[in-house]
């Protein structure tokens, strides 16, 4: 059995159908995305449009893709006929872009919103207050070609678990918080390869998973 193969068993079992794993292939050849999915892996994420692109084109179509990275508003375009989630809309213009491009393509295009819960300064994201104000908006309430799924987001990178711990229950809280107002709300995709046990003990939904499964970048 390959590496990847192997990986990808181990991560299922050991995650035990508590969450849903999104492979995340970005940087990685289209042999090794083949090699997951002929091990029955269909969801990968990708953090850049181009290169998602371009999978998209030559893997078989029952892939899921699900764009985890930083989107420019004139990018949306690219992927709008085919995305299947966007982890990381973070203004009301990105929505309204997506709406837009998913009324050309005659679909509604599942969205999460991007949550900035790390310390650190450099993760994009909106705040909690930003996030209710946005799906408080009256601009937000006519978009009818998006869909708000739920929250992404990504704790500060650091080897104090108290700290990882602390801001995935925070975002599961205010996850809790908006489902209350917002049912369609299911997806909370928190967790990486150095923090996804403790993401799926706070909560998480979606797992977010790259060099565990295809080693290092
Ligand atoms: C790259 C990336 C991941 C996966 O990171 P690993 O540490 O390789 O598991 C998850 N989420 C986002 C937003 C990423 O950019």
């Amino acid at each position: 059995m390959s590496a990847i193969t192997e990986n990808l068993r181990t991560l299922l079992d050991e995650m035990d159908g508590k969450a849903t794993l999104i492979a995340v292939s970005k940087t990685k050849p289209e042999e090794d995305i083949l090699e997951a999915y002929n091990a029955g892996q269909r969801v990968f994420g990708e953090n850049k449009v181009q290169e998602m692109s371009s999978k998209y084109e030559n893997l078989p179509k029952d892939i899921e893709w699900h764009l985890i990275g930083h989107l420019q508003t004139n990018k949306v375009k690219y992927i709008a006929s085919f995305v299947s989630l966007i982890h990381s809309v973070d203004s009301l213009r990105l929505l309204q872009e997506i709406d837009k491009q998913g009324k050309k393509n005659n679909r509604v295009i599942p969205c999460l919103l991007q949550v900035h819960v790390a310390m650190e300064e450099t993760k994009f994201g909106l705040s909690a207050e930003e996030v209710e104000a946005l799906l408080h908006a009256p601009a937000f309430s006519s978009l009818a070609n998006i869909s708000i799924k739920g929250l992404m987001g990504m704790a500060t990178n650091t080897h104090d678990a108290g700290t990882v711990r602390n801001e995935f229950r925070g975002l599961k809280k205010l996850f809790d918080k908006l489902k209350q107002d917002f049912p369609g709300f299911e997806v909370l995709s928190m967790g990486m390869t150095s923090d996804y046990t403790i993401a799926m003990e706070e909560g998480s939904t979606h797992v977010r998973i790259g060099s565990a499964i295809f080693g290092g970048r």
